[in-house]
Parts: C-alpha cells; sequence; structure tokens
C-alpha cells in the first residue's frame, strides 16, 4: 500500500490510484464520459457529472496531494484559473491584497483589470524584505500572495516570516509555488493557507498541456475550492489530467536533472563578461541566497534570468543565435527555452529592456553551455 511516508519518486508513479479501477488497469483508462449512469433509487454511483468529479481527475488531484504533502489538491484548467478561485474564495469587496513587485503578469493582470471593479486595491512590494510586507499590511488586508521564486526575478520571500505575519494579523497567505514545486519547497509547512501551481509547467512537463492546482490542509478551505471548483468549472478535461498523471511519473527525475543543469548555466554565466548580471537563488551573490537555502533545502530550480550587457536589441540578438533554446514563452518542459520577458509582460511591464528568462530543460548540460556560448560571442 502506498502510503505518505513513501519517497516523492514512489508518490509520483504509484500516489492517487483509485481502488474503484476494477479490471487491474495498471495505466488508468481514460474516462471521457461527461455523465455518469445513477443507481435505481437515483443515488449516484461513484460520480455525477464529469464538471463536479471525474476518475482521471480525482487521480491528478491525490497524486499532487500525496506529492505536496497537502491534505487536498483541487486541479483547475490553468494555473490562472487556480489563482482566480484563490481569489474568488477569499476577497471581498473593499479589501486589500498585497502581491510581489516582481510577480507573474497574469495574478496582476487580474487584480488591475478584473477585480478593481469589486473595489479591491492592491500593493506591490518587495517580498524580499519582510519589513516591507509588515509596513503594507492595512486593516483591510484580506490576502498576502507570495510567489517564491519570483517570475522573473527570481526574487526570494521568507514564506515562513511572511505566513507568521499573516497569523499574526487575521490574513489568509497564499504562495505560487510553481517555480520551487513540492520537491524543493512546501509552503503549506512553512504555514501558509494555500499552496498554488501552474500544472502547466513542472508537473506536465512536456509543453502539451494547461493546468493548475490549489493545495490546501484547512478542511473549511477545501469544500470552499471544491465548491467553487465544481460552480465555476474550469476544470481541465479527463484527457489533459491523464497526461497529467502519466507526466507526474518522472517529474521527480525530470526536475532533478533540470536544477542541476541550472546551476552549472548559472554558474558559467556568472563569469562571462557578455552578461551585466544573473539572476540565481543557487548563487550566493543572490541577496536571500540564505533564505533560499534554508527553505529550498533540495536544490533552487530551473529558472534563472540574466541581464545582457547592452539594451533590448543586444538581448534580442543572443535570444536568435540559439540553436537548441528556443525563444518562446513558458517553462518547466524538458525543452530549453529562452524569452525576453518584457515584451511579454502586456500592459503592465516590469523587467528591464536588456533582460532574457532561461527555463531549464533536461538536454545535456555541455550541449546547452556551447549553445549559450556561440549567441554570446
Ligand atoms: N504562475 C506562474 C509563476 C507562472 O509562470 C504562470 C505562467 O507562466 C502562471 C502562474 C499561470 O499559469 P497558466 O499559464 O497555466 O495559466
Amino acid at each position: 500500500m502506498i502510503t505518505p511516508e513513501h519517497h516523492v519518486q514512489t508518490l509520483a508513479i504509484h500516489a492517487g490510484r483509485l481502488n474503484n479501477e476494477k479490471l487491474g488497469d495498471i495505466v488508468q483508462p481514460i474516462h471521457v464520459t461527461t455523465t455518469f449512469e445513477r443507481n435505481p433509487d437515483g443515488s449516484l454511483k461513484d460520480y455525477g457529472y464529469t464538471r463536479s468529479a471525474n476518475p482521471n481527475r480525482q487521480t491528478v488531484e491525490n497524486k499532487i496531494a500525496a506529492i505536496e504533502g497537502a491534505a487536498t489538491a483541487v486541479a483547475f484548467s490553468s494555473g490562472m484559473a487556480a489563482i482566480a478561485a484563490i481569489f474568488e474564495i477569499v476577497l471581498e469587496p473593499d479589501c486589500h491584497v498585497i502581491i510581489p513587485d516582481d510577480c507573474y503578469h497574469g495574478t496582476r493582470t487580474l487584480l488591475e483589470n478584473f477585480l478593481k471593479r469589486w473595489k479591491v486595491s492592491y500593493d506591490q512590494v518587495d517580498m524580499a524584505v519582510v519589513a516591507t510586507v509588515e509596513k503594507s499590511i492595512k486593516p483591510s488586508t484580506r490576502l498576502i500572495w507570495m510567489e517564491t521564486p519570483s517570475n522573473p526575478q527570481l526574487k526570494i520571500a521568507d514564506i515562513q516570516a511572511i505566513t507568521q505575519l499573516g497569523k499574526k494579523n487575521n490574513i489568509y497567505t497564499a504562495c505560487d509555488n510553481t517555480f520551487a514545486t513540492p520537491l524543493l519547497q512546501k509552503p503549506l509547512d512553512l504555514g501558509a493557507d494555500f499552496s498554488m501551481h501552474s500544472s502547466t509547467k513542472f508537473f506536465s512537463g512536456h509543453s502539451d498541456i494547461l493546468g493548475g492546482i490549489v493545495c490546501v490542509n484547512r478542511a473549511d478551505v477545501a469544500t470552499q475550492l471544491r465548491g467553487y471548483q465544481g460552480a465555476a468549472g474550469a476544470v481541465p478535461a479527463p484527457f489533459d489530467c491523464w497526461l497529467l498523471n502519466r507526466s507526474l511519473a518522472t517529474f521527480p527525475l525530470r526536475f532533478v536533472r533540470q536544477c542541476n543543469n541550472a546551476m552549472v548555466i548559472a554558474t558559467y554565466l556568472s563569469t562571462h563578461d557578455k552578461i551585466e548580471k544573473v539572476f540565481y537563488p543557487g548563487l550566493t551573490t543572490h541577496s536571500n541566497h540564505a533564505i533560499a537555502k534554508k527553505q529550498m533545502p533540495n536544490g533552487f530550480g530551473s529558472i534563472l534570468s540574466v541581464l545582457i550587457k547592452g539594451g533590448r536589441e543586444e538581448a534580442f540578438a543572443f535570444a536568435a543565435k540559439l540553436t537548441i533554446f528556443k525563444h518562446a514563452t513558458s517553462l518547466g518542459g524538458v525543452e530549453s527555452l529562452v524569452e525576453h520577458r518584457r515584451s511579454a509582460e502586456g500592459n503592465y511591464p516590469i523587467s528591464p529592456d536588456n533582460l532574457v528568462r532561461i527555463a531549464v530543460g533536461i538536454e545535456y548540460v555541455d550541449d546547452l553551455i556551447q549553445d549559450l556560448a556561440q549567441a554570446l560571442d
């Protein structure tokens, strides 16, 4: 029997298996049905309607809850749908939210373009400094949203210190854990109410499905999230859940290789004369390296950003000369990508014009280094 005490490599393959698979399939079938026949008395067998629950979704949710060490994981059709669900159940009119100054632009867009209508205000603060977060708390603050490491400047927030602030002031705390994944960091264990993932990224790992996950321990919050998932209906399709379940089996192997590759690349680029700065929490020169080491004891992730000496033109020229790395948005897949972030950040750009984000894949690291070297030359 699989128990929470098993190693993550074992959980990633075996956890979540449902005991209603009567034929003993080793690979779960895809339950593409939207509806399920009822018992003669009208009661449900195991499932009723796929928006409310589906075996493939249930498997994937149970597996991710096991990997994260959470009581409950709730799956959505994208990372943004997962973020919107947390906002929906936590926020109320006239409340205030604190978000990182350097967070995924979609999170900011949701607050700026859609939640202002409900008189939800927000402040963007430098969460690398806990005192700055404390100073921005207002009586109406309802949620502190962390993203650590942040996208794209890899800023590190001290999750434990910030969740303590939340508890002291009766404020919900959530962490976008997409970059770290539960292999490196478990925000719920550090006191957060929500740990959220874009499963489009490392969990999927193959750049072929969108998805979002919210992990929680509190039963009251789990009930609200589950209710919202079924009511709003931004749920992943059974086939996407099947693909995600399959991808999760190799997630620990893939991610360890990605992190190791990223460390080698960050170290290489940090001494390159065409590079002005490397943002990577694994480097001792990172301003919050000590906190990163404390809360991410198993590694520092596979995303780094660099400032190319020069400006926008030099950044684009570098991206264009790469042959293995492709210039495309997103991250977490087996293939290495780069992106000029400022041009991807829509109406609220925050990144310097010479910043290129590097999402490291699982290719042979010497080939990646050679590609970077020829592009910088
Ligand atoms: N959070 C982070 C840190 C991201 O990088 C992204 C997407 O890039 C998202 C959330 C949104 O996820 P999705 O694209 O799956 O909606």
